[in-house]
């Protein structure tokens, strides 16, 4: 089986956020499989070769905007594997990429539509020999309407991961003109303009042989309107080739120096460091912490920001490092002002991976109060790393924490039920065999990438197998009609 695995970033060449991580620990799973899996991202200036060797390949001319664009195709491989990374330079088009993972502005869904317009001349390069186009999130959403109208029937079967169905990726009319497609030619195209714009998320939901997304209970929140939205619609009419499939976690970008057996002592140490670090008092309190991007829609920034101080009263220490929001990152700043959390609150705001390892050892307890999580990775993260999450059972947090046995859980979105959880999480703490064995349950949950691996191998052989059943019923049509 040959696959093409297309997005917009794949780490540790180009990481800008949880997409990179699953782009570049997935097709190592794959290739253990006996799967021949390539993969294909734009080469954004910020790309980092300087782990890998890269050769230029060959050259595309690609029809776009009424002009034909040179794009250079390099070749890398993705460090520690046989994979083949091909990435697409163009200098008009991918120089200004890559800079933030979820800009989702206008001129950005130029870039990725004239991306989708490259890959697919890419694949007309490589004689149209991959079996599956495995495309993620709205950045690759127009790829099964090209494949179409550049090479038809034989195209290769399509599945779209959903990655985050809050991003979409949308565009003006004129981008359907730079493409070359004309009225008519594409139903789902015609219908998706008719509002004078052009939504890329949309197109890929609606054309795609197949969708998945990045959790099992994701798969089925976004079929209600709070979560799925404008694209509920699409997705009910889809919802017999749509599953979910959880995201795993690449063990290797994240050492441990400590075991099962020896935590407690790590821990300690680890915490005293960190208290010291960040101007934390020097106590046995337990720290509660929070790691993440500053977005007041996904992230439960609002019921976190209220029970914080009724955490620091019953008598815990809390560590914030996030970035985002302007608005949200001046007011967990201002909570330094207040002079009854001094010495037990420390604010963060700035994007630090290596101070947000140190925070996931040295903490208790780890929030995560996320309104809706596509799957999430700081859960599976804080868990390998001994620290208990709470969580609001929504997406992945859902599917990878068993409550009260490698975490907490709460069901309804509140403060009330967030500081109500909290104060279980606290009473554990205080009961030691108990906590201790939630500890190392948590330690060893195992969120490999075998397993998840093992099911996207088992898709695309589903996926393939009714691309080739419809060939051939259009097929006997055509014969039918001829009589
Ligand atoms: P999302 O992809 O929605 O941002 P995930 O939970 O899937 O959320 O992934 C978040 C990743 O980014 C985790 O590895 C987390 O540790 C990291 N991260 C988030 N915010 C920061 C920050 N301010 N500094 C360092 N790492 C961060």
């Amino acid at each position: 089986m040959k696959v093409l695995l297309v997005g917009s970033e794949v780490s540790p060449i180009i990481k800008l956020g949880g997409l990179g991580d699953v782009m570049g620990s997935l097709p190592k799973e794959l290739v253990k499989l006996k799967i021949d899996v390539d993969v294909i991202v734009p080469y954004f200036p910020v790309a980092d070769i300087s782990r890998v060797k890269i050769i230029k390949q060959i050259e595309l001319q690609v029809p776009y905007g009424g002009a034909t664009h040179t794009v250079d195709v390099f070749k890398t491989k993705l460090p520690g594997s046989s994979v083949d990374v091909f990435l697409l330079r163009n200098t008009k088009y991918f120089n200004l990429g890559g800079l933030n993972a979820f800009l989702n502005t206008v001129s950005e869904t130029d870039m990725f539509v004239f991306f989708n317009r490259a890959v697919t001349e890419f694949i007309k390069a490589k004689f149209n020999t991959y079996d599956i186009i495995h495309a993620n999130d709205w950045h690759t959403g127009l790829l099964n309407h090209l494949l179409e109208t550049e090479i038809g029937s034989t195209r290769p079967a399509t599945l779209f991961t959903i990655h985050n169905l809050a991003y979409q990726g949308i565009g003006g009319l004129e981008l359907v003109k730079d493409l070359g497609f004309y009225p008519g030619e594409h139903p789902i195209i015609d219908n998706d303009v008719l509002d004078g714009t052009l939504n890329m998320m949309q197109q890929g939901l609606s054309s795609s042989d197949y969708i998945n997304t990045v959790s099992p209970s994701y798969a089925k929140e976004i079929l209600y309107k709070d979560i799925g939205g404008e694209m509920t619609d699409i997705l009910l009419a889809r919802e017999g080739r749509l599953v979910g499939i959880l995201n795993g976690l690449d063990y290797s970008q994240f050492p441990r120096d400590f075991n099962t057996s020896n935590w407690k002592e790590h821990k300690s140490i680890s915490k005293k460091s960190i208290q010291k670090q960040l101007l934390l008092d020097n106590s046995d309190k337990p720290i509660f912490s929070f790691i993440s991007r500053l977005d007041p829609n996904q992230k439960g920034l609002d019921i976190l920001l209220d029970v914080i101080p009724r955490l620091i009263t019953k008598g815990a220490q809390v560590i914030i490092l996030g970035k985002g929001d302007p608005h949200w990152e001046n007011t967990f700043q201002s909570l330094l002002d207040n002079d009854k959390l001094k010495g037990n609150i420390s604010i963060n705001i700035k994007f630090d991976t290596s101070l947000a390892l140190d925070i996931y050892k040295a903490s208790d307890f780890f929030i995560i109060p996320s309104r809706y999580e596509p799957c999430g990775l700081t859960q599976m993260i804080s868990m390998w790393y001994g620290t208990i999450p709470i969580a609001h059972a929504v997406g992945g947090l859902k599917d990878s924490i068993v409550d009260n046995k490698n975490g907490f859980t709460f069901n309804i979105y509140s403060s009330t039920s967030l500081f109500s959880v909290i104060s279980n999480a606290l009473e554990l703490y205080k009961n030691k065999p108990v906590y201790e064995e939630m500890v190392l349950s948590a330690m060893q949950t195992d969120f490999s990438w075998t397993k998840s691996a093992e099911k996207y191998y088992e898709l695309y052989k589903e996926v393939i197998n009714l691309r080739q059943k419809s060939i051939h019923l259009a097929e006997v049509n055509l014969d039918y009609s001829n009589k």
